[in-house]
């Protein structure tokens, strides 16, 4: 069997066209614009071109976007009183801080200063706890646009064995969290490995699901894959430049051999990726429409 590919990048764009569509309603019906400010503190050149991605994005959906790019030299106090000032601008429904934060910057205090309803990453501890019971009103980006690959795929979470590789707080978590809800779209059965589990490759044989977050090159080899599993994979490691001087990527599972027996599987890069940033855009539309008290 030689599996067909999830493109993410096919269905992040579809779901931009929606959240195009969605935007313009907003404005035209209720005079809302859903507001966006991203804040970088320092020229991560990584971070410089994640968070313009970000802003490329919500200016083509129709945001109103502001991108605030500070100084390396910004203090944790000032960049708590810009959060502040944010959380009291009505124009702005989204807060986004880029991490990695400078070292004399202390993350967490940083994350937590966000207003919940603001929190359109989903980090707060309060959009954590919601999520965990199963009433979320923003999912982290990441696991959020794997449970969208999904459903958007066809693939029956329903019963079904889904192992995660990975309990990041950021992605392996989160997914579990998210796909063991009694809920559409989730009602798996989820199991985690991390570094602690003693035999990996017996618990990633019987997934159905197999979803590998791990940042370790071609972690999952096709001896560890069940035929048929659907395989989505969430890494992102550079391993070296191509000829044009652009980073060479590829995931935690070796594709080639292992889409040999998946049914599904998603390429690296043009998979989980693209979804990410379209997530952080669904929340902050969502965030403008329980601002607006609109359904
Ligand atoms: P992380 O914080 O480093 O966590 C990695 C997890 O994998 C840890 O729980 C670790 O276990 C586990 N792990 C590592 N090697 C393992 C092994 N050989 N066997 C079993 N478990 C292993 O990473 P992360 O932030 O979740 O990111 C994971 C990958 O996804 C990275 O490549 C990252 O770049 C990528 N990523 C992509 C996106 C996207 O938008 N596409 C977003 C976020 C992350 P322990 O807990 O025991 O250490």
């Amino acid at each position: 069997m030689t599996a067909k590919l999830i493109s993410g990048s096919e269905i992040a764009r579809q779901i931009r066209e929606e959240l195009k569509e969605e935007t313009a309603r907003l404005k035209e019906k209720y005079n809302v614009a859903p507001g966006l400010v991203t804040i970088l503190v320092g020229q991560n050149p990584a971070s410089m071109s994640y968070v313009t991605a970000k802003q490329k994005t919500s200016k083509e959906l129709g945001f109103h976007s502001i991108q605030e790019n500070q100084p390396e030299t910004m203090t944790e106090g000032e960049l708590l009183a810009l959060i502040d000032r944010y959380n009291r601008d009505s124009q702005i429904h989204g807060i986004l801080v880029q991490l990695p934060l400078p070292k004399h910057i202390n993350e967490t205090k940083v994350l937590y200063a966000i207003d919940p309803k603001k929190d359109v990453d989903g980090f707060h501890p309060v959009n954590v706890g919601k999520m965990v019971i199963g009433e979320a009103d923003y999912l982290p980006c990441t696991p959020a646009g794997i449970q969208q690959l999904l459903i958007r795929s066809g693939v029956k979470t329903d019963g079904a064995e889904v192992v995660i590789v990975g309990r990041s707080n950021i992605v392996g978590k989160p997914i579990a969290n998210i796909l063991l809800q009694k809920q559409r779209g989730a009602n798996a059965t989820v199991t985690i490995c991390h570094t602690g589990t003693k035999d990996m490759a017996f618990h990633t044989r019987r997934a159905d699901i197999l979803i590998v977050a791990a940042g370790k090159p071609k972690a999952i080899t096709a001896d560890m894959v069940q035929e048929g599993a659907v395989v989505i994979d969430v890494g992102v490691n550079r391993i070296g430049m191509t000829p044009e001087g652009k980073a060479r990527l590829c995931g935690d599972v070796d594709f080639e051999t292992v889409k040999e027996k998946a049914s599904l599987i998603t390429p690296v890069p043009g998979g989980v990726g693209p979804m990410t940033i379209t997530m952080l855009m669904m929340n902050t539309v969502k965030a403008a429409k329980i601002a607006a008290g609109v359904e």
